[in-house]
């Protein structure tokens, strides 16, 4: 059963293969597709599977350890209100076919960073071409900030990127332990505890593996 891997993991470096829609529509990327959906907390209506724990906002096939071009986002997520009911969208070999020159500088983090978060500029919005799990084409136009921000996030870990790689100030670089999560939604702006940019490259390079 597929999980979450490590953030030492090498296949979270690597560039993700694209998919035909023959291989798409195999039972094994089928597959991939229906354990994201279980590790982001969704049933196959859509719904959380577990009614007690949130969604994930964003999951990208490396994470799992399968280096192919599939994302799934939240669409239905807004800044600030995390716990709506999930609006979750696959995007299969997406592309960005526009990001706007405007940029704005908000928190992130990751399950395969750790306990890292950053301070990162995204585009303010994007427009993405990619295909549903049926195989279907679409284009998508991100409705608010948040949305492209999580599209870019994600997309990033299609190409082997992890958002410490996107941080331009390494005092945007933070350590945010488990319990001070709420604090730093809160606080990020003004975060004093700084992450050392030479522990994340001995992360990103697989040490301690
Ligand atoms: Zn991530």
């Amino acid at each position: 059963m597929s999980k979450i891997i490590s953030a030492t993991d090498a296949r979270l470096n690597r560039y993700s293969t694209e998919l035909s829609i023959d291989e798409l529509l195999s039972p094994k990327i089928q597959k991939i597709i229906k354990d994201m959906s279980r590790i982001a907390n969704i049933n196959t209506a859509g719904r959380r599977q577990n009614p007690d724990k949130s969604t994930l906002v964003g999951l990208a096939a490396p994470q799992i350890g399968k280096n192919v071009r599939i994302i799934l986002v939240d669409v239905g997520v807004k800044v600030g209100k995390r716990f709506t009911e999930p609006n979750i969208k696959f995007f299969i070999n997406p592309e960005i076919i526009y990001s706007s020159a405007t940029e704005n500088l908000y928190r992130e983090g990751c399950y395969s960073t750790d306990n890292i978060c950053g301070a990162v500029y995204r585009s303010d919005s994007v427009k993405i071409s990619a295909l549903d799990e049926n195989g279907k084409s679409f284009m998508f136009k991100s409705a608010n900030k948040m949305q492209a921000r999580i599209l870019q996030h994600e997309i990033d870990h299609l190409n082997g990127i992890r958002f410490p790689a996107r941080v331009r100030d390494q005092a945007h670089l933070h350590i945010v332990t488990a319990g001070e999560n709420v604090e730093y939604r809160k606080r990020w702006e003004n975060w004093t505890k700084i992450y050392p940019i030479e522990n994340w490259i001995k992360i990103h390079n697989g040490n301690g593996e």
